[in-house]
């Protein structure tokens, strides 16, 4: 192994060991400023996280009052109020069935725990050899091991497989790449969605535990929606099944899609589903799983034990950033303003890249969109299977002030590139023109 020549003196492990960042020093509304002055505006959400931007009034004072009342109580001990109030809140807003809620530190904490809550109610109801996953390959569920296995991201997975869990992948409902010509987007969405029917059999239904989707999926696709119906076939064929439904809302959820759950525009409601991200806007580490009464029960009815949990359960001050965060979501109007706000920068993306040689597809929902690079958009040729083309894209957009958040791996997890943008919603229209313009730069410096 040769020695890096490379001199970072920080202590910091940082993502990228050849890479030094510069130093953040404050957020401003929908910027943050560096040490130097230099403003940057968040395009991305950091990573689809901060909705309210980074100033946000309300939730600062929640998270002052709350560290000056009650910073940390164990949940062996202890609940509390804004805990409560907090799952309160969610399940009011919640898609119907979905009635408790547990509270975690962020978005694989809250897949790992619906994962293995999915696994203790088939024991606890006395189906045991329900043990098989079933996802997609257009994924991200996660970084930590056991969701890690589910992801469909072959990168990140790779060096990982020995250790990884059994988890099979179906194809995920991609109409840029997957639909067929002559077929209409909701044939296209039945027979992707039927790839779950086949997959069960193959497998013997009385053995899959859960199928686990996003339903606007994030990070390896650059916010791809699902065709209409699609999630309707899916919902069918696991209640045919006794499947349970888990979506991960993880990125698309609190509001990022125009509603409050992305899955309210499909017209279904999961058995289990896991937020984060926009949960605490960034003000705070929070994510949380929801799940059904009856799988509540199961559990109440059995052991009386969820065999899970974390030091940091329903944190005080995370749970109080986030009551803040969810009333300004709702009374406030900010998920319909993501909705509005969302439609203006689609047409500005459309308006301005919508014919652009290396842009093959603008899509996505709300404040939640992404931009498919290709090589050649008449034969949808994809760049490069490497992640060199979204880091100089990156970079450039980082020059010109711009945070967006560009990927590879579009195409069944190893090929292609796209960028994503996930602005706070308190964004104005001219903020929208500010984000068209750096983004034309950066994409005329990289490619
Ligand atoms: N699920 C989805 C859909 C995500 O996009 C992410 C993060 O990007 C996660 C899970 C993992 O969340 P976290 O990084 O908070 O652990």
């Amino acid at each position: 192994m040769a020695a890096s020549t490379f001199a970072n003196t920080s202590h910091i492990f940082p993502r990228h060991t050849q890479v030094i960042p510069p130093r953040a020093a404050r957020g401003d509304g929908c910027y943050i400023l560096d040490k130097d002055g230099k403003q940057y505006f968040d395009g991305s959400g950091g990573a689809a996280v901060s909705c309210l931007g980074h100033s946000d009034p309300d939730v600062i004072a929640a998270v002052q009052d709350q560290t000056a009342t009650l910073a940390y109580a164990h949940t062996s001990f202890f609940s509390s109020d804004p805990a409560e109030e907090l799952a309160d809140l969610l399940i009011n807003h919640a898609p119907k069935g979905l009635d408790r809620v547990y509270f975690v530190s962020g978005g694989s904490e809250a897949m790992e725990s619906a994962l293995k809550l999915a696994r203790q109610y088939f024991t606890e109801i006395g189906q045991p050899q329900r043990r098989h996953v079933i996802a997609r390959r257009q994924s991200y569920h996660g970084n930590t091991l056991g969701v890690l296995s589910v992801g469909g991201n072959m990168w990140r997975r790779e060096q990982f497989a020995p250790l990884l869990i059994e988890t099979t992948h179906i194809s995920p409902c991609y109409e840029y790449r997957g639909r067929a010509e002559g077929e209409s987007a909701f044939d296209y969405g039945q027979r992707v969605a039927n790839e779950l029917e086949a997959e069960i059999q193959r497998l013997g239904p009385d053995t899959v535990m859960a199928f686990v989707a996003e339903p606007v999926v994030g990070a390896t696709a650059g916010a791809v929606p699902p065709v209409e119906g699609y999630f309707k076939r899916v919902r069918e064929i696991c209640d045919q099944h006794g499947v349970l439904l888990i979506l991960d809302e993880v990125m698309c959820g609190m509001g990022r899609t125009g509603t409050l759950f992305a899955c309210e525009q499909e017209g279904v409601a999961p058995d289990i589903t896991a937020i984060a991200k926009g949960l605490g806007a960034g003000y705070q580490p929070i994510g949380a799983m929801l799940c059904t009464k009856q799988i509540y029960q199961a559990i109440e009815e059995g052991t009386g034990f969820f065999q899970h949990g974390h030091t940091y359960l329903g944190h005080p001050v995370a749970a109080a950033a986030s009551r803040a965060v969810l009333r300004k979501l709702t009374e406030g109007g900010l998920v319909k303003r993501a909705a509005v706000m969302g439609e203006t920068l689609n047409t500005a993306l459309q308006e301005r890249f919508g014919q652009h040689p290396h842009i093959g597809d603008i899509r996505g929902r709300g404040l939640f969109r992404g931009l498919e690079l290709v090589a050649d958009r008449a034969s949808k040729a994809p760049f490069a299977p490497d992640l060199a083309l979204p880091k100089k894209i990156k970079a450039a957009a980082f020059e010109a002030g711009l945070l967006c958040y560009p990927m590879g791996g579009t195409i069944d997890g190893k090929t292609g590139a796209h960028i994503l943008l996930a602005p706070p919603f308190i964004m104005t229209e001219d903020q929208i023109g500010e984000v068209v313009d750096k983004l034309d730069i950066a994409l005329r410096a990289a490619l």
